[in-house]
């Protein structure tokens, strides 16, 4: 891993940032994701309306990312290495007893759908009351049905009425958060990690980036001061040309 993944304007993506064993295939999908999270950040920034904390995430959160798919890398490449040194040196091989657990859990992580931006400065939320915590996706997991939603911005899921506040809401954040009435769209609570209901910001990328529960005024207040800790509240403004 190098030792910087970012500095100001420049930033490395793929091996250049990160080396793994070709053994366990991971190269080229944490490039791929490298070149996603940096993309989504870029456009609001050439669009006026990103703040300098939007471009320094990425360096925060493709480290952790990066460094999960080097360990879980290193993990397999340990293991193909051992099952060749035994191959080789003749003696029987006794297979693993099946866990469907274990190997749902290497499943994930091998495809990458493990990954997590827990502690990111871009992850945020604000809990008015207890919650259940479910098995849906944590707080700056994967959302799984980001595909049932169309455009590259943000959407804001409200798993509840409309909050006083909405319309001031989606003027501040317009062409950068699309509010959906989730329940009128049909989709399913749980899987967006508030089984009891609230307001979840999917970002670009697909992750989980805000949960407001309850899903009231004060939970669309500190979204809002959230979301203006790395974007710029107001109009969109053309794509401009930048030069190096
Ligand atoms: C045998 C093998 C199997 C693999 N299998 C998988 C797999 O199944 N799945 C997977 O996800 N990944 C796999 N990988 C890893 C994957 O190939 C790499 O992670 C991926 O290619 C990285 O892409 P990159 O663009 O970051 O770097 P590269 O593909 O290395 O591209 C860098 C480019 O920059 C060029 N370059 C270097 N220096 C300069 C310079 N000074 N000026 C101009 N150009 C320069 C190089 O010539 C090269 O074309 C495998 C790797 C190997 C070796």
């Amino acid at each position: 891993m190098a030792p910087l993944l970012a500095d100001g304007r420049r930033f490395l993506i793929g091996d250049a940032g990160h080396l793994s064993s070709p053994i366990a295939g991971e190269g080229l999908n944490a490039a791929l994701m490298d070149a996603a999270d940096l993309a989504w950040k870029l456009a609001p920034v050439l669009r006026g309306r990103g703040r300098p904390l939007l471009l320094e995430s990425y360096a925060i959160e493709r480290r952790m990312a990066d460094q999960h798919a080097l360990t879980v890398s290193d993990l397999l490449h340990g293991n193909v290495m051992k099952l060749a040194k035994a191959s080789a040196s003749g003696l029987p091989l006794t297979p693993a007893q099946p866990d469907a657990e274990r190997d749902l859990t290497l499943q994930r992580s091998r495809a990458m759908l493990d990954v997590s931006y827990a502690g990111s400065p871009l992850i945020g939320e604000r809990l008015g009351e207890w919650i259940d915590r479910s098995d849906g996706p944590a707080l700056g997991e994967r959302y799984p049905d980001r595909l049932a939603l169309a455009g590259p911005r943000h959407h804001l899921l409200l798993f509840a009425a409309a909050p006083a506040n909405l319309t001031r809401f989606q003027a501040r954040w317009d062409g950068l958060v699309e509010v959906v009435d989730a329940r009128t769209a049909g989709l399913d609570a749980a899987r967006a990690g508030v089984p009891e209901g609230g307001a979840v910001l999917i970002r670009p990328d697909g992750f989980i980036g805000f949960r407001a529960i309850p899903a009231d005024t004060a939970g669309l207040d500190a979204l809002t001061a959230h979301l203006a800790t790395y974007l710029i509240e107001g109009g969109c403004a053309p794509m401009t040309a930048v030069t190096a």
